[in-house]
């Protein structure tokens, strides 16, 4: 009997987990540093944190929900899913909560997994499914300790905080931003919103679903998947799609804002899908309020009631929202990997990569959910996940059949995943603006898988015996 351990609940573990449970493979534990299950559903709690993916497709395959009350639901309603789709699929019992895994080392053919507590378990096999975005960061300037307001992340958004007739400062301009910087101005006295870069933004074909819609509503998922093909991949900068999307958001822009000075400054100066293209009816309109600011620069210093922006200028604040995203490049972030190969951080160094994003060699037994270049620039990470999920799940079977007991990538096909890969990503919009899909010392795009779903799904469907060693 193969046992296995999974790090994480979110999507991508619950997803794993589900799909090894309902394939034969009983011994299957989880470990979740909180005390529920969920992931970034759980822990982004921010005022207007929502899905940007219509709630179709943004589901798992395997569990359609026909109650969505809305194309895209809020942060509640896909936690509200989660956490039955995990008691559903027996995810929910078979994890231990506040187990926070601080390293797993490769011993006696088996993965020695320590926890925060110290306590110790061992597993034949180890999949990550930590995810990308788990970590969030927050601009390392001067003096911000010193602040004597209100400090939140939206990542690890603090739900007890009031900040109704306050003086409030939003930070970036990004996916989260634009959610919570209209839910915010209806509270706040007066609110400032920090912006480094300006993002090309879309209408948000939002809408409730009618009762009579709700039987069609599901049926949204093909033609939704159709629609996000075509901006889950690294957009070409000659293609229609990226002339189109450009146009789209600039009509956008001139419509939501008379004022040519604050639309100058609302105008993208990248290459459109070089960062992630937002949706959003509502954050435009909310920037043109009196009392809500624009300040077109980045933070640099924060002293006890104000903070200060490359311009020089300080705006008195009694709090500071930090939707400055997520520490995206240290894949498995504060979690030591040690496998004959040696120390998985070391082996990234120069940024995280790995076969099909999913094996890295010197790794046996280890397999990564939302691995090192499968993240999206639009479209459902689901799709990738499940996707994966069954990768490893047909893995396994292969070492369950052949009484197998160890499974690593060869370095070559490693290596040939890689080139692949990298030249793609070469050739899109990504390599042209630094990101957070990129290493910030290499360049080198580590977040994000160059095609569309499909063409994903695809190249995962088999296990080739020829890549790996089994023994
Ligand atoms: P993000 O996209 O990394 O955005 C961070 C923002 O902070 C950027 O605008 C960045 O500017 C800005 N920033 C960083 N340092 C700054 C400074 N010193 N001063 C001013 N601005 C600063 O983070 P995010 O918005 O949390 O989103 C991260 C990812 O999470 C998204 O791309 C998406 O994949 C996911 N997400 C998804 C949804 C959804 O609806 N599905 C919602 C939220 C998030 P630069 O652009 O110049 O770096």
């Amino acid at each position: 009997m193969t046992s296995i351990g999974i790090i994480g609940t979110g999507f991508g573990g619950i997803g794993t987990a589900a799909e090894l449970l309902t394939h034969g493979y009983d011994d299957v534990r989880l470990w979740e540093r909180a005390d529920t299950v969920g992931g970034v559903w759980r822990d982004n709690t921010y005022p207007g944190a929502a899905c940007d993916v219509p709630a179709p497709l943004y589901s798992f395959s395997f569990a359609p929900n026909d109650d969505w009350s809305r194309r895209y639901p809020g942060q509640a309603e896909i936690l509200g899913y989660l956490r039955r789709v995990a008691d559903q699929y027996g995810v929910t019992r078979r994890t231990r909560f506040g187990a926070r895994v601080v390293s797993a080392r490769w011993v006696d053919e088996t993965w020695r997994v320590t926890f925060d507590d110290g306590t110790v378990e061992t597993v034949d096999v180890l999949i990550s499914a930590v995810g990308q975005l788990s970590e969030p960061s927050a601009p390392d300037v001067d003096g911000w300790e010193t602040f004597d307001g209100t400090v939140l992340h939206a990542g690890a958004w603090d739900d007890s905080a009031d900040l109704a007739g306050r003086r409030v400062a939003v930070v970036g301009t990004g996916a989260s931003a634009v959610q919570i910087v209209p839910r915010l101005a209806d509270v706040a006295a007066e609110l400032v919103v920090l912006q480094r870069s300006a993002n090309h933004i879309l209408p948000k074909p939002d809408g409730g679903y009618a009762h009579w819609y709700r039987d069609f509503a599901p049926g949204e998922r093909r033609p939704i998947d159709w629609i996000t093909q075509q901006f889950s991949r690294g957009l070409d900068p000659d293609s229609a799609v990226a002339t189109t999307i450009e146009r789209l958001a600039a009509t956008h822009l001139r419509v939501r804002v008379r004022d040519a000075d604050l639309r100058r400054h609302l105008r993208p100066r990248h290459q459109v899908g070089c960062k992630r293209i937002l949706f959003s009816n509502d954050y435009y309109p909310t920037l043109t309020r009196d009392d809500v600011h624009l300040v077109p620069h980045a933070l640099t210093e924060v002293r006890s009631d104000a903070i200060r922006t490359t311009d020089g200028v300080w705006h008195a604040v009694d709090a500071i929202c930090f939707a400055t995203g997520f520490d995206t490049q240290d894949f498995l972030h504060g979690i030591e990997i040690v496998g004959p190969g040696g120390d998985l951080h070391d082996t990234w160094s120069a940024g995280a990569r790995a076969h099909l994003g999913i094996h890295v060699p010197g790794f046996p037994n280890l397999f990564l959910a939302y691995g090192p270049n499968t993240n999206l620039g639009g479209g459902s990470i689901i799709t990738m996940l499940e996707a994966q999920a069954r990768h490893i799940r047909a893995t396994l079977d292969r070492m369950r059949h052949r009484r197998l007991r160890r499974v690593e990538a060869t370095p070559a096909a490693e290596q040939r995943w890689d080139d692949r890969v990298q030249h793609e990503l070469a050739h899109s919009a990504w390599a042209s603006c630094t990101s957070w899909y990129r290493h910030p010392e290499t360049g080198r795009i580590t977040s994000n898988w160059p095609g569309g779903t499909w063409a994903y799904e695809q190249v995962v469907a088999d296990v080739h015996d020829e890549e790996f060693l089994w023994t």
